[in-house]
Parts: C-alpha cells; sequence; structure tokens
C-alpha cells in the first residue's frame, strides 16, 4: 500500500490525558486539559500514519483496529475510562472541546492525506466493527456514545461525525482561497 485510505476514530478508554501504552496504539491522541483553560491538546502517538503503510512485525506500527490497520490513521479521544453502557459511562465523558479538536485534525488529515470525507474513509472503530464483523473489532464500543451530543443514537454517530469534519474542511478551503486572492 502507497497511500493512507482511511481515518479511523477511537475513545482510548483511559483517562484525559494520554498514557505511554495508549501513544504506541494510535498515531494522533486528543488530550482534555482544565489547566489553565478548558481546551483539547493533540498528542502525538509513536509512530507515523506512513508506518501503517505496511503493517507486518517487521516494521512496528500503530496497532488500533484490528483487522484494519493496513492504511488507516489511528485518531483517539483520551477518555471514556469506566465505560459500560449508556447508564455506566464512567467518570471520564468525551468534552466538547476534545470533539471539535478532533474533527478539526481529522480535517487537515483529509487535506494532507487526501482522503475523501465518505463513510468507507472515515469511520468510528465501532463502525469498522459492524462492517466487519470477523476481525477483533467486532462489538468495540468506540464510539457508540458520544458524551457531547448524548441524544445521538449509536447508528447516527458516524454521519454526524463526518458532517462536522466536512464542515471543518470546507472551512479551511474558503481560508486559503482568502488567503490566495
Ligand atoms: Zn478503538
Amino acid at each position: 500500500m502507497n497511500k493512507l485510505k482511511r481515518i479511523i476514530i477511537h475513545w482510548t478508554a483511559g483517562t484525559y490525558k494520554p498514557n505511554s501504552l495508549e501513544k504506541e496504539h494510535y498515531h494522533f491522541l486528543v488530550e482534555y486539559s482544565k489547566n489553565p483553560m478548558e481546551q483539547g491538546i493533540i498528542h502525538n502517538g509513536r509512530y507515523k500514519p506512513e508506518d501503517n503503510l505496511l503493517c507486518s512485525n517487521d516494521s512496528p506500527y500503530a496497532a488500533h483496529t484490528g483487522g484494519g490497520n493496513t492504511g488507516s490513521i489511528g485518531v483517539a479521544i483520551c477518555a471514556m475510562l469506566g465505560f459500560k453502557d449508556y447508564l455506566h459511562i464512567g467518570n471520564y465523558p468525551i468534552k466538547p472541546i476534545q470533539m471539535e479538536v478532533c474533527y478539526e485534525l481529522c480535517a487537515r488529515l483529509c487535506r494532507e492525506y487526501k482522503i475523501p470525507i465518505r463513510k468507507d474513509t472515515i469511520m468510528t472503530h465501532y463502525e469498522f466493527g459492524k462492517k466487519n464483523p470477523h476481525t477483533s473489532s467486532k462489538g468495540k464500543p468506540d464510539i457508540m456514545y458520544l458524551a457531547s451530543n448524548p441524544s445521538l443514537s449509536s447508528n447516527k454517530i458516524g454521519d454526524f461525525i463526518r458532517n462536522k469534519i466536512l464542515w471543518y474542511f470546507k472551512k479551511s478551503e474558503t481560508y486559503s482561497t482568502q488567503q490566495c486572492s
């Protein structure tokens, strides 16, 4: 594979700060920081997106999506430790600012790697697992519940995320056109 073909979006099932193990598994991780003001901070993982062009034991890569790592950029929101179901979401719900930072990051990655914004190129781990039930990604909960938009049902979250990314993508397009004129 000579081109990164898709982005898969996750939550870490950890706290708001990435740890070193999490950094091995994703290319980008969005922290939530309370200080000095509430914000989302992007961390680079240990491996670059390009490391996932070829996923084999001889060449290390970010293993984020069982059965779907090759050609896939892994973006993770640092949150959701202790999530069990809608009634038991734990003490680290995804913050709205983390999602905004994630949408903008994905829009930038789409531009940089020329990845179109479609169902088969931008997806959550949850969606990948549903589409690929014979992989270890089957039944993955990320992202079946979005604490920033709690009324969204699981099967609507992917479309919601793609629309947001598209909005940021178009916004940056307008901006770059203005810069040129
Ligand atoms: Zn995942």
